[in-house]
């Protein structure tokens, strides 16, 4: 089966097939991903845009395309609005930094976040302030076509002047219903939108330009980045949902008015994370970030909690949900350390050689199942259902004496574990590590925070101490996130 891919703005399947000439040996998938807008360390709604996407992109590399993925960060110090912008300068002046090492310390935060969750690197992640001289001749190609005008210092663009503005958030909006609403109201004409605005004179991150100091807007620097380092027309764009209602439907029309051609073949777009129903997100201060979540849950539970929801859905956070996610992988651990040991032990001839051989056929159904959840706009539910399908059949293969199986269908099962769960999903540690969460530690532990939990209540603070020091003593960490309390093995 093909693989097929809904696309945002045809509100419609698309067969996917990369438009790039061929070139090269194998064919090219260009993709472009915006940086998250952070007032603060990433949260766990980045998490869900970028797992998701990584996801997309490793399954594409799976069936042969060459991804080449941009990522880049709009680090002007504004994140989009004014009014983070001046927050970003204040606080940088409060503890001595300039506002470019405040944004230039988020965007690393974010990116060592991405390593520990096993997001494979982009090729290239370039930065706004990188690219100045850039946007400023676009913003002069756009005055000399009359696509914008300036005014004391705002260069504005006229909206009626692009075509495709708003043609995103439109398709959005019709393909999401009340999903993706949130910002402007659907339908209505759209206004003209600074390209460059003018800056406070004591604002640090600020530009010398033809209409003075001041600074670019977000959206025009990604259509100058794409633009650079994708060429004017590419394969995906992705990114989160409803980033899509002014970032990327600005970007959109930018991109295609300078260059006058379609800029993306499909825009794949990752729905949101929701706590109580209203989007995680820095202001509502509804957030858990990626870091508090890693000292509470491994990786790979979280890219499975992330995994476990089709990426276009919205999607609910919980607590209970996370915690089996953690147990699932534990599960999927446990069983990947036993296959592991099987084989240290299993002699090359052992084993029925008929029976084993058609064992490893068999397997290869899993492979083609997997598979063809994927290429279904990448259906990672159904693909977790064929990796947990092939997790039993592992476990009662262990069941089976040493003579009745051979080296040869430990190991296939072995490689199918690891190309699945662990190449396209991620959902195996690149390094085996300590082998955690037997389901009855998991169970006594779980007892015993229920335990402490009756002695919280009760004001028994020395009791529920008593238990979380003994916890502590076993190597057993308990956390009070603002959630909920939870706890993880200590490495
Ligand atoms: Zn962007």
């Amino acid at each position: 089966m093909p693989l097929r891919v809904f696309n945002y703005l045809t509100r419609g399947f698309d067969r996917f097939r990369p438009q790039s000439p061929q070139r090269v040996a194998q064919e090219q998938v260009r993709v472009h991903v915006c940086g998250p807008t952070l007032h603060d360390h990433a949260h766990l709604g980045h998490a869900r845009t970028y797992v998701s996407m990584d996801v997309v992109l490793r399954h594409l590399r799976e069936c042969g395309y060459r991804v080449h993925h941009v990522r880049s960060h709009g680090d002007l110090g504004h994140q989009a609005e004014a009014g983070v912008r001046r927050r970003v300068g204040s606080e940088a002046l409060h503890d001595g930094s300039s506002p470019l090492e405040v944004v230039d310390g988020l965007i690393r935060s974010f990116e060592d976040d991405m390593d520990r969750l096993g997001v494979v690197r982009p090729n290239l992640t370039p930065r706004a302030t990188g690219h100045i001289p850039d946007i400023i001749a676009w913003i002069e190609t756009f005055l000399d076509l009359d696509y914008a005008y300036e005014a004391d210092g705002t260069v504005s663009c006229s909206a009626d002047r692009l075509p495709s503005y708003g043609e995103l958030s439109r398709a959005v909006l019709g393909a999401g219903g009340e999903e993706a609403a949130s910002g402007a109201a659907a339908g209505a004409r759209p206004d003209d939108f600074p390209l460059w605005s003018p800056a406070d004179p004591s604002d640090p991150m600020a530009w010398p330009s033809p209409w003075g100091r001041g600074v670019p807007s977000w959206p025009l620097s990604c259509s100058v980045m794409t633009a650079k380092h994708l060429g004017p027309s590419f394969e995906i764009h992705g990114g989160d949902v409803e980033d899509s209602i002014t970032h990327l439907d600005q970007q959109l029309a930018l991109s295609e008015a300078y260059h006058r051609v379609a800029p993306v073949q499909v825009w794949l777009l990752v729905g949101p994370l929701r706590v109580n129903g209203r989007k995680m997100n820095h202001r509502l201060g509804n957030f858990l970030t990626i870091k508090d979540a890693l000292r509470l849950y491994s990786p790979e539970a979280i890219r499975l909690f992330v995994l476990s929801e089709h990426y276009r859905s919205p999607m609910e956070f919980s607590r209970e949900a996370l915690q089996a996610a953690q147990r699932s992988v534990n599960r999927l651990h446990r069983t990947g350390h036993l296959l592991q040991r099987r084989m240290r032990e299993a002699l090359p001839l052992n084993g029925a050689g008929t029976a084993a051989l058609s064992n490893v056929s068999s397997l290869e159904v899993y492979r083609a199942r997997f598979r063809a959840a994927m290429d279904d706009d990448f259906n990672t539910p159904d693909a977790l259902g064929v990796i947990f399908e092939l997790m039993d059949e592992v476990n009662r293969t262990l069941e089976q004496g040493p003579e009745e199986i051979s080296l040869g269908t430990l190991s296939a099962m072995d490689k199918l574990l690891r190309d699945l769960a662990g190449g396209v999903l991620g959902l195996l540690p690149a390094e085996p590590g300590a082998l955690v969460g037997e389901d009855l530690v998991v169970d006594l532990v779980e007892t015993l925070l229920a335990l402490r939990a009756q002695r919280r209540e009760a004001k028994d603070w020395a009791g529920a101490d008593q238990i979380s020091n003994r916890l502590d003593q076993l190597g057993i960490s308990v956390l009070d996130g603002p959630f909920d309390t939870t706890w993880r093995l200590r490495e």
